[in-house]
């Protein structure tokens, strides 16, 4: 689309400007009286200019010649401001000569003309250009205008109708558009009309016209002569009391205080009608018949005619609005009533729809389609059913119970179409940036299906920190089989009746969360996530992971029991995918059940394009926005993601740029509203405008609102950019920064270990410290037990080499004299297991003793045995990430994870330094400055 940009020349505003705008608010009073603050304010701002302009009151230097700026089937009255958009040619080269070049802008005239159809026959005249003769005759003062027709001789286009009277005007405001690419060139001129003038001689001047031109209005002495005449008197009291009556009833419909009244005794009567007039809505012919109206009393009779017509609109239009809510008062009346009597008739238990009720639950049943053996059983359950008052106990959980039964879907099924490979190809790729071994694994999974529809192929599981797409794959994955989605969320089931529902003779019993979901969705063959099946744990309440057992083997999942419905439901069409963080906690014999799909962390680069590509245009959507309004740009998301988020996965990166959004939609939202506001005011809209500008529409009008900035009405609001200061009004200052890590390793007895949480890799310190004892160690942090060995290994392994390792003079002192040792893994409410803490352990402690402080740019992994052998560890990739994403820079690896280094984008290989080591005294020679010297003579 063309983008317009506008430069802007202001021009001093004086004299009538307030009078109009003022009286325009007044007499549109929904536009008023939302501003009421702002109207108030200018209203006395507009009083004083409009009494100063009433008392000075100098009549116009009108000069012999003016350029001519044809209006089409409008008019400017004096006193009237418009705002007009000039694209044609002519008209913009005129407003680029004698407004915006000229230094000092002087008048233009401005001319109505009218469009050859509408041209009134009988008043046309002579053709020509500035036929004096012509113009002679209709000089009559008050006499209907006269108008000359112009041919285009050239183009031979329809002859212009001039009219031959015209308002001389200033420009109050210019704007000069130019639109891109064609360079073409607009105006928005903002116009006051301050004169009537007639033409004598009109010539083409270059692509513009000019008349020679004489004045209409009276001099001053003039004025006053015809201000003795008893019949003008007469007609402007008529006119001020009409006036005083319209601005009386607006007065009472605004409740504001009279000050609109003041502007009737301080502005000259005549001018009040023309004023008034400018301010209605009226035809064109009655806004030449305005013009034409040179006799002020012909002009006063005229204004107060419509004065008083637009009083009568008013007060009818009045008349009708409480006509109707008399209405509506009367049928809001009515519901009311209605249900109160509901309300009692339940309460009298007047209801007999209890029997039908059942006829209606058996018919449900009937249509349900269930197996025969289960349709009898249901059968005699309904017939117990009927023999037992409502009161009586059972009976509702015995019709709960029915319900369950006809509303399970025993033969519903989703329509499953043709798999089309391609097209499921193409959705995963719309929905999900990057993950091709993952979306290469499904597609083969749907290929698999499609070749052999009813084969009991391996449920998938996806593996990985949250966030990271595993729910919106299955999602993909429901959506390529064309079958409904349900997710059944397992965290922290303990009970196996969770999975399998409790036996009705319990009280409150409900059925298990599979066949609940198979009745939310109404089919069979639903594709059912089994979310977080990895928190799912077992005690004494029974082992959901048996049950879940049962679940996912196709040869026990036809026939499957749940303790409340008692009966045998076929699973074996529902299409299974599960998700789960980790792995380890999956007990061994449903992990044998299920194919893993690992989703390892994004890098931060990856996030990036996710963020770009997909959660940004969701986000902005989702939030009734676009990015007419809102603009993220890539450099403020890669912030977000740098100092608000240090996550695996996208959702607290999602969480971020919807806070933005919703800042944004309330900025929008208010924005709107005065937009809104604005466009109530102008009687003519902008999609009119629109419109007649594709029409090749010569001048475009509209009347200015109040208060609003002239310069932006016509263009887009422009989107909001959010950068880093919106940034941290939105989010709060950033959370995160590079300098944690150098600031925790700030003393010894500290070093930064790198492992693997449900949330993926993550970074964690270890803290030592000794402290006067005997010789004990003390382990916090929430530890499990392999982590606790670990300590105990590292602090042996220590001990044991302490002198190869310059912590004692000689290998017999024990350095842990009347020592107690303290170990520490922040953050301590997070509970932390696993072998792969071993070399930090005893880099933290070498550290202590040694007292030196470890480099805060380096973080380790690795299992150790006791002769200090470095073991292989799981989760490479995550945790280089989570690296990474600390500001890390080199990382001590086992050696035997080499293999692992190729799953890591290239980027972020580049950026850390893998230092991959076979023993103990390695990882410490990397993890001190100047590494660390051993004693040789004494290694094992
Ligand atoms: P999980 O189930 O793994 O916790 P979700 O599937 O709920 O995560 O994903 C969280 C959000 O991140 C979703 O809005 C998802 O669409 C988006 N998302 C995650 N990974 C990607 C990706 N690779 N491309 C596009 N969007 C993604």
């Amino acid at each position: 689309a063309p983008r317009l940009s506008y430069t802007h020349i202001n021009i001093p505003v004086v004299s009538h400007l307030s009078q109009f705008v003022l009286f325009y608010l007044f007499l549109h009073p929904n536009s008023c009286s939302a501003r009421q603050p702002y109207t108030a304010h200018h209203c006395s701002l507009s009083l004083s200019r409009a009494r100063a302009a009433a008392m000075a009151d100098a009549p116009v230097e009108l000069p012999g010649r003016l350029a001519i700026l044809p209006f089409r089937n409008k008019v400017l009255l004096p006193g009237a401001i418009v705002r007009i958009r000039c694209t044609n040619p002519s008209s913009v080269k005129l407003v680029e000569q004698e407004l915006w070049q000229r230094e000092d802008k002087g008048l233009i005239g401005v001319l109505p003309v009218r469009d050859s159809e509408a041209a009134a026959v009988g008043s046309i005249l002579s053709p020509g250009v500035g036929s004096d003769s012509g113009e002679g005759g209709r000089r009559s003062p008050g006499g209907s205008g006269g108008e000359s027709t112009k041919q285009d001789a050239k183009s031979g286009k329809e002859p212009i109708h001039w009219h031959s009277r015209g308002v001389a005007a200033r420009a109050l405001h210019l704007s000069r558009g130019v639109e891109k690419p064609s360079g073409r060139v607009t105006y928005i001129v903002v116009l006051e009309g301050l004169c009537r003038f007639s033409v004598e001689e009109l010539n083409a001047r270059g692509s513009y016209h000019v008349a020679r031109v004489s004045r209409l209005d009276m001099t001053k002495t003039e004025l006053e002569q015809a201000e003795q005449d008893p019949d003008l008197i007469a007609l402007s009291r008529q006119f001020k009391a009409t006036a005083m009556e319209l601005i009386s009833v607006l007065e009472q419909k605004q409740k504001t205080v009279g000050r609109t009244k003041v502007l009737l005794e301080t502005v000259p009567v005549y001018r009040l009608a023309d004023i008034f007039v400018a301010s209605f809505e009226i035809s064109f012919e009655e806004q030449l018949a305005m013009l034409d109206s040179v006799d002020l009393k012909v002009r006063l009779s005229k204004a107060t005619e419509l004065v008083d017509r637009h009083l009568q609109s008013i007060l009818v239009a009045e008349k009708i609005t409480q006509k109707v809510e008399g209405q509506l008062s009367k049928s809001q009346k009515e519901f009311l009533l209605r249900q109160q009597m509901r309300a009692i008739k339940d309460e009298l238990g007047d209801n007999d729809d209890d029997e039908d009720d059942i006829a209606a639950l058996e018919r449900k049943m009937q249509n349900a389609g269930m197996p025969a053996n289960i349709w009898k059983h249901a059968q005699r359950e309904l017939r117990r059913l009927r023999k037992m008052q409502p009161q009586q106990p059972g009976y509702s959980s015995s019709r709960a119970y029915l319900e369950l039964i006809a509303d399970l879907p025993w033969q519903k099924v989703s329509e499953e179409r043709e798999l089309d490979l391609r097209a499921a190809k193409e959705s995963l790729d719309r929905d999900h940036y990057g993950l091709t071994k993952v979306k290469q694994r499904i597609i083969e999974y749907l290929a698999v299906r499609k070749l052999k529809p009813d084969a009991r192929g391996p449920v998938l599981c996806f593996v990985g920190p949250p966030g990271v797409g595993k729910t919106s794959l299955a999602t993909s994955i429901a959506k390529a089989l064309n079958r409904k989605f349900i997710r059944i969320s397992l965290g922290g089931v303990k009970d196996e009746a969770d999975i399998r529902g409790h036996r009705r003779t319990y009280i409150g019993s409900m059925p298990g969360r599979l066949i609940d979901g198979l009745k939310r969705v109404s089919v069979n063959n639903p594709v059912m996530l089994l979310d977080e099946i990895d928190k799912t744990g077992s005690d004494v309440r029974g082992d959901p992971a048996s049950a879940l057992l049962e679940v996912l083997d196709p040869e026990q999942n036809k026939t499957f029991n749940d303790h409340y419905l008692n009966v045998p439901f076929d699973l074996s069409k529902v299409v299974f995918v599960a998700t789960a963080n980790r792995m380890q906690p999956i007990p061994p014999a449903l992990l044998d059940r299920m194919e893993v799909i690992e989703l390892p962390g994004y890098t931060p680069e990856e996030k990036l394009k996710i963020a770009m590509k997909h959660l940004l245009p969701r986000v902005l959507e989702q939030h009734g926005l676009s990015s007419a309004y809102l603009q993220i740009p890539e450099a403020v998301v890669k912030l977000i993601i740098e100092r608000y988020t240090r996550e695996a996965g996208v959702r607290n990166l999602e969480r971020n740029l919807a806070a933005l959004a919703r800042a944004a939609a309330v900025k929008v939202a208010e924005l709107d509203s005065t937009l809104r506001l604005g466009k109530e005011m102008q009687p003519i809209t902008t999609t009119l405008l629109d419109s007649r500008l594709a029409d090749g529409g010569e001048v475009e009008m509209e009347v200015i609102p109040m208060g609003q900035d002239i310069s932006n009405t016509y263009e887009n609001p422009s989107p909001m950019i959010v950068d880093e200061a919106m940034l941290e009004k939105v989010l709060g200052p950033p959370r995160f920064d590079d300098r944690e890590a150098a600031d925790r390793v700030s003393s010894p007895g500290v070093s930064v270990g790198l492992v693997w949480t449900s949330f993926g890799g993550e970074v964690q310190f270890v803290e030592a410290t000794a402290m006067a004892g005997k010789g004990d160690l003390h382990l916090t942090g929430q530890l499990g037990d392999v982590i606790k060995e670990s300590a105990q290994l590292a602090l042996t392994w220590v001990r044991a080499r302490s002198a190869d390792l310059n912590l004692s003079p000689t290998s017999d002192i024990n350095i842990l004299e009347s020592r107690d040792i303290h170990i520490h893994f922040p953050a301590g409410a997070v509970p932390k297991d696993g072998p792969s803490a071993g070399v930090t352990l005893v880099t933290s402690l070498v550290s202590l003793f040694s007292n030196r402080k470890v480099r805060a740019d380096t973080a380790m992994t690795g299992e150790m045995t006791l002769r200090g052998l470095v073991l292989p560890v799981g989760g490479v990739k995550d945790k280089v990430l989570a690296a990474h994403r600390y500001g890390i820079k080199r990382v001590i690896l086992p050696e035997r994870n080499l293999k692992d280094l190729a799953e890591i984008p290239a980027p972020i290989l580049a950026g850390i330094e893998i230092l991959l080591v076979k023993r103990i005294e390695e990882v410490l020679g990397h993890a001190f400055e100047n590494g660390f010297p051993l004693r040789l003579h004494s290694s094992l």
